[in-house]
This record gives C-alpha cells, sequence and structure tokens, in this order.
C-alpha cells in the first residue's frame, strides 16, 4: 500500500445511490488496495447542456499497491461492468463516472491520465465531498488545500447532502 489515493465517484442513470456504492465497495476489492474513507453522498445540478438529470457525487480515499496508469484501468473496467458505454457527448449520462483526483502529490500528464484531475478546483461537486475526508490536502499544482479550493470555487450549480435533489 505504498500510494494514497482520492477518487471521485458519480452517477446520474439508473439507482445511482446504489450505483454509487457498488463502485466504492468494488473499488475496495480492487488489487492490493484497501478503501480508507468514504465521503457523504450529495445530489448535484449536473454539468454541461448534456443533460438535465441530477447526479450522486461522492469521493473516496484508498492506501493503494497500484501505479496510477493501472489504478485507472481498473476504474475504467468497473465502469465498463457497471454498463458505462463510450459517449461522443462529453458529460452524457452514465451510471457511473469514477476520476482519479489526487495520487499521492503527483503532478501527471501522460495520453489518456492527467493527476491531479485537472477539473476538481473548477467542480463544487467534487470539493464538497472531498473537503469531507480530506480539507488539509494539499493540491500540488494550486495554492492551498481542499478547504481552501472549495472557499474560492466559482461554481454555482446547487448541491445538496443527501441522494435526493429535492433535499430529502
Ligand atoms: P471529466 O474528465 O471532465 O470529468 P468525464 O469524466 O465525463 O469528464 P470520461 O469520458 O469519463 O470524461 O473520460 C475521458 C478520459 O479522461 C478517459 O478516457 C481518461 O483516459 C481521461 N482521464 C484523464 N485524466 C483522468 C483522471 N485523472 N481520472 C480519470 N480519467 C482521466
Ligand atoms: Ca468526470
Ligand atoms: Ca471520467
Amino acid at each position: 500500500m505504498r500510494h494514497r489515493a482520492y477518487i471521485g465517484v458519480g452517477s446520474n442513470q439508473g439507482d445511482k445511490e446504489a450505483n454509487c456504492r457498488r463502485a466504492v465497495r468494488e473499488i475496495g476489492g480492487m488489487p492490493q488496495t484497501r478503501l480508507r474513507q468514504v465521503s457523504s453522498w450529495f445530489a448535484t445540478e449536473p454539468w454541461g447542456a448534456a443533460s438535465s438529470e441530477w447526479y450522486v457525487n461522492g469521493a473516496v480515499a484508498v492506501d493503494t499497491g497500484l501505479e496510477p496508469q493501472t489504478l485507472l484501468r481498473h476504474c475504467q473496467a468497473l465502469e465498463a461492468r457497471m454498463g458505462r458505454r463510450p459517449s461522443p457527448v462529453r458529460w452524457a449520462d452514465r451510471v457511473i463516472d469514477l476520476d482519479i483526483l489526487f495520487f499521492d502529490d503527483m503532478v501527471l500528464e501522460e495520453p489518456g491520465l492527467t493527476i491531479p484531475h485537472p477539473e476538481l478546483h473548477r467542480r463544487r461537486f467534487v470539493l464538497v465531498p472531498l473537503c469531507e475526508i480530506a480539507p488539509d490536502l494539499r493540491h500540488p499544482r494550486l495554492d492551498g488545500d481542499v478547504r481552501g479550493l472549495l472557499a474560492r470555487v466559482d461554481d454555482d450549480k446547487r448541491i445538496r447532502e443527501g441522494t435526493s435533489p429535492g433535499g430529502a
């Protein structure tokens, strides 16, 4: 378990909460990987024009012996196993989306993998659950920790604690 990684989990299709819970369980079952923390779930307004269907979002921390590209492959295999199909439309509805947010204090730009996730500091739906489990985590490229990024984020999309857009 040499590494600490943070993974964003989201779903806006089917039983969104069940999808997210299954993904978390299966992340914990990946080789050389142990779940360390799981955030609460949040109902979040979708980004982009591709959909009006709200998401359920959360974030997890894992300790892992996998390297970043291998962890990504396992995440993509899990997405596929859960029925996610490639879509030409950016931010189309999906049963599950797993993004690697942070991996140690690594800064990585490789084909198909950018770490930290390049959009995380612009997204309240990522920062709110992340701040629950890792408020003091420092962004290796930007000034400040997750708490600070959340305080500064310019994102007016709505987000509610719990899995229901109505706020229940
Ligand atoms: P966004 O990345 O803006 O949240 P998305 O999650 O909808 O959009 P996907 O279609 O799930 O995008 O993934 C597009 C590509 O992003 C994948 O093929 C993957 O290789 C690449 N990618 C780059 N960096 C990361 C990362 N840190 N975590 C997950 N995927 C990444
Ligand atoms: Ca994403
Ligand atoms: Ca993704």
